[in-house]
């Protein structure tokens, strides 16, 4: 059994869902992601995304119009194997079709940029043996890229990392709900001040990198929370 926070990014709330491993994941149709498709291989108890993403996949699937099979997707910081501010540990990124031969992994690219219900896909000369595509959004708090500026009255998958990561590096949120309130802000101010950053309350460029630079692979810890 999976407990699953999904940002309902048409009423700005955040859902809790609790399902077992081969249930669809919520607002799937038809099957077509299985909660342990979607959880791969991330040993978590608590899984998220949001509904725009899970939408955007419904449409990838009917527009293909064939089973995809799904190497990789949801993956929490701490336990990283993706790069710093990759879209696999806000739960809306997707790699698939390990398993396709490469024509049917080319039209399965193609529909993917042609559907156009995705912010990214991955150019198949960096994926030549899967196809990753991703939701996104927000500007990217650094010129770099990577995740948006977030700060107390936000909400959704980016703040769930935030508090993640807080949580993980033993500074408390009061909780992994994906609504940046004052304990959030509390934490994020005591972080920035142990670690020598402009102490503003908001998670912008460097605080995203400081925290993703240490919290990325470092494994679960004893104050990790679920
Ligand atoms: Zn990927």
């Amino acid at each position: 059994m999976a407990k699953i926070l999904v940002y309902n990014n048409s009423t700005n709330r955040m859902e809790t869902y609790y399902k077992g491993e081969r249930e669809a994941m919520p607002y799937n149709t038809n099957q077509t992601l299985l909660v342990r498709e979607f959880r791969g291989s991330s040993g978590s108890s608590t899984l998220w995304t949001d509904r725009n993403t899970m939408r955007a996949w419904n449409s990838q699937r009917y527009i293909y119009g064939k089973p995809i099979d799904v190497g990789f997707a949801f993956r929490r910081t701490w336990e990283g194997s993706h790069g710093t501010q990759s879209q696999h540990y806000a739960g809306t990124a997707f790699d698939v079709g390990q398993r396709m031969t490469q024509s049917e992994r080319n039209a399965l690219y193609n529909s993917a940029v042609n559907s156009k219900v995705w912010s990214y896909v991955e150019p198949q000369t960096y994926t030549p043996t899967w196809v990753h595509f991703d939701k996104r959004y927000g500007t990217p708090a650094c010129s770099t890229g990577g995740y948006p500026l977030i700060s107390r009255g936000s909400r959704g998958v980016y703040v769930l990392i935030a508090q993640d990561d807080l949580n993980t590096l033993g500074y408390t949120t009061g909780g992994l709900d994906g609504i940046y309130g004052d304990k959030t802000r509390d934490a994020v101010l005591a972080y920035q001040r142990k670690a020598g950053l402009t102490a503003d309350g908001i998670v912008g460029c460097n605080t995203w990198r400081a925290l993703q630079n240490a919290v990325v692979g470092t494994g679960r810890t004893s104050t990790t929370i679920d």
